[in-house]
């Protein structure tokens, strides 16, 4: 792996000890554990969701969590989330944790951003493979693990409560 020109590195609050997450979203160990050891140490292989968010397993007294990238970047370089806000992907690619593309915002701002990048159309970024989670519907999902209908309604009720 290479290193990005400019790649800025802080600690992972509540892990400062063991990672450090970059400003281009990538997460890095800094101490060796036990054990087998990968082929990209230091840095975690991140893994997706269904809904194409990365996550990645972190270990503290020997527990693994399994974490949102997307919040470890904003954590530690903007600072914990806000009460009732949610992340946004401002370019609809959920796997993109630069900082330059995650912010914190409404459910609205969100939604808004879904429709601006022709995510409900079905032009999401990432490839989708599950079914949509509303039950009995045969859709498959496009964006948060809903079909465009389903994800419209459950969003809706989001942003206007
Ligand atoms: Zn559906």
């Amino acid at each position: 792996m290479t290193t990005y020109p400019g790649e800025i590195w802080l600690p992972v609050i509540g892990y400062e000890e063991f990672y450090e997450i970059s400003d281009y979203g990538r997460v890095r160990r800094l101490k060796r554990r036990k054990g087998p050891r990968g082929v990209n140490w230091p840095y975690l292989q991140p893994v997706p969701q269904r809904s194409g968010h990365l996550t990645v397993t972190l270990y503290r007294d020997n527990k693994p969590k399994l974490v949102k990238v997307h919040l470890l970047v904003l954590e530690a370089f903007i600072g914990s989330r806000p009460k009732g806000m949610i992340t946004r992907h401002l370019n609809g690619d959920p796997a993109d944790n630069r900082l330059t593309n995650i912010v914190y915002g409404t459910y609205k701002e969100n939604l808004e951003d879904d429709i601006r990048n022709g995510i409900l159309k079905g032009r999401a970024p990432w490839k989708v493979t599950a079914p949509c989670k509303s039950q009995e519907c045969k859709r498959g999902a496009i964006a948060k693990g809903f079909c465009n209908k389903h994800y419209l309604r459950e969003w809706k009720a989001r942003t206007t409560s």
